[in-house]
């Protein structure tokens, strides 16, 4: 199942959405460096709620979570 991320400026009205968590991260960090703005990003389908869960007990959350999905290891941040 497809991961989609949006990522999204605080600062100006950047916004982009990848279906890679790696990809996302790559661009988010990218737009920071070259404009010091700040970027959050949002992973596709998980609530604010069970995001964070997810983040405390270090792993996603998902019903349908692929331990062997890049995103598991991405995680700990
Ligand atoms: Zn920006």
């Amino acid at each position: 199942m497809a991961t989609s991320v949006t990522v999204a400026c605080a600062d100006c009205p950047y916004t982009e959405v990848y279906d890679s968590l790696r990809v996302a991260r790559t661009a988010l960090d990218e737009h920071e460096q070259a404009t010091g703005h700040r970027v959050d990003w949002q992973i596709g389908r998980l609530s604010t709620g069970v995001e964070r869960a997810g983040s405390d007990a270090g792993v996603c959350g998902l019903d349908d979570c692929n331990p062997e999905s890049p995103l598991v290891h991405d995680w700990d941040e």
